[in-house]
């Protein structure tokens, strides 16, 4: 989304917001996964319970989507900052050591943007309802942001060596 973006009608922020919600579930559950293949079962189901929450996001979205007829928005057309989503987090991102604290920092800085997103629809948008659920998307990622913190805070800020492998061998082919 360029920063000026508006979005004015219901079916275009819906088709934002199915595309944020269904981008976010798949990249966490693609990083999950590779946290996985990397032998870093922690941050794994930390990434797997994150893609829960926003593949359930899609589902509510795409219940309040229907009947409406949504646009098919490319992805160069999608308002948003950049090439990515404001939900999905970049792969480089996803060092396979790792830790919680690190896939939770990825996550925070996701749902914060996801949050800024619907917050910004909301707050310049001239149609009612997409104001009132922009609102109401923008108040879910916040909560979602206050669960990554709520995680964060249960695990310490690792210490500067956490690249160091220790264990070598056990890393896959
Ligand atoms: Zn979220």
């Amino acid at each position: 989304m360029s920063p000026g973006a508006e979005i004015h009608s219901l079916s275009e922020f819906l088709a934002h917001a199915l595309a944020i919600e269904q981008e976010a579930a798949a990249r966490y559950q693609e990083l999950g996964d590779q946290m996985t293949a990397h032998n870093n079962p922690a941050a794994a189901e930390l990434f797997l319970w994150l893609s829960g929450i926003e593949a359930e996001h899609a589902e509510q979205v795409a219940r309040q989507a229907q009947g409406v007829g949504l646009p098919t928005i490319q992805p160069w057309d999608y308002k948003w900052i950049g090439f990515e989503s404001p939900e999905s987090a970049a792969h480089e991102d996803a060092h396979y050591l790792m830790t919680p604290f690190h896939a939770l920092e990825i996550a925070l800085a996701n749902e914060q943007r996801a949050a800024q997103f619907f917050e910004h629809v909301a707050s310049t948008t001239r149609d009612e309802s997409v104001r009132k659920l922009a609102q109401e998307m923008a108040a879910d990622e916040r909560q979602h942001v206050v669960y990554v913190e709520h995680a964060m805070a249960k695990h310490a800020r690792p210490g500067t060596d956490w690249a160091e492998d220790l264990d070598p061998a056990h890393e896959p082919d």
